[in-house]
């Protein structure tokens, strides 16, 4: 284990303690969907599909996302790892056939205590629906490669497993969706020289403004953001352009930068009045209905319009 390696570790370690002590005792009960009750659903939205992971054990969040993949006939690989530090699966769909490869990140696992909603059933929702709809209409020029990944909140596990083992030659760059679930701004972070520079983030603004963001106003491109992470920065290690994206409120822009950027107020960032999305964040009070629809479909329609221009 590499030195970086023991800093993921612990702090994914810290990570499960803290929602473990601040969750005791204080989860609601959560109503998930059953995977029956979504496929019989005419037309699923995307919020059915975070209710199919919502308040569900870890283990059930995986098995679920392997069982609709498998029943939707979706070809998906499966990349189990084992370690130390735990075991878990990671899955892959790959869509289109071009030279060049983008893969988008969505993790599977929930921290102790926390129905998981937003972090990141919002995400494992918006590549399933991302799945079936290019599958449709498939990219012309690059393969998507939609990454399903365990064991992120134990120090991006899963992610630093599946880079040590995955054929990556081609990867053009890596977005990884975290809390997708509520406002309507995106923002696109670790976005740090040399990476800053890559194609995939001209790519990524132009598709924005064409479909009417604005810089600095409606979409946001930032850079290295203390203390939170995701699976991306497994990638980052080994030098491939990988950055989070997340949806914030605008109206709360300026809280938010405060709140992010401010590294007292992250070391009680269990304390504080935290601003959305981060008010729920790692708490019991991760569910569904703090979600607004409008958010997740927003991300999809986005990366839908990414994959098919580059
Ligand atoms: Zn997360």
């Amino acid at each position: 284990m590499t030195l970086r390696e023991v800093g993921f570790y612990l702090r994914g370690r810290v990570n499960s303690g803290v929602a473990r002590l601040v969750n005791r005792g204080r989860a609601a009960p959560v109503l998930s969907l059953s995977l029956d009750d979504l496929l019989r659903s005419p037309h699923p939205s995307l919020l059915d599909y975070v209710r199919l992971l919502e308040g569900r054990p870890n283990h059930e969040r995986q098995a679920i996302v392997a069982s609709y993949l498998t029943v939707r006939g979706l070809p998906f690989q499966r990349y189990p790892y084992g370690t130390l530090e735990g075991s878990g699966e990671n899955f892959v769909v790959d869509v289109g056939a071009g030279e060049q490869t983008l893969i988008l990140i969505g993790h599977h696992d929930a921290v102790p205590g926390s129905p998981g909603a937003n972090d990141d059933g919002s995400a494992v929702a918006i590549l399933l629906t991302l799945a079936d709809r290019l599958m449709c209409e498939p990219p012309k020029r690059i393969r998507v490669r939609l990454l399903f990944t365990g064991g992120e909140e134990i120090g991006y596990l899963g992610a630093r497993c599946y880079v040590k083992t995955a054929d990556l030659k081609g990867v053009m760059g890596v977005l990884s969706l975290e809390l997708c679930g509520i406002g309507d701004s995106l923002a696109v972070w670790d976005a740090i020289p040399p990476l800053d520079g890559a194609p995939l983030l001209r790519a990524f603004e132009k598709t924005l403004e064409r479909l009417g963001y604005r810089r600095d106003e409606t979409y946001h491109i930032v850079g290295r953001i203390p203390f939170f992470g995701s699976d991306h920065r497994a990638f980052v290690a080994l030098g491939i352009p990988a950055f989070g994206l997340t949806v914030v409120p605008q109206a709360r822009a300026e809280e938010l930068r405060q709140f992010i950027f401010s590294p007292l107020r992250n070391v009680f960032r269990q304390l504080v009045k935290r601003p959305p999305p981060f008010d729920t964040y790692h708490t019991s009070g991760d569910r569904s209905e703090t979600l607004e629809p409008s958010a997740l479909e927003r991300t999809t329609a986005a990366l839908f319009a990414l994959a098919h221009s580059l």
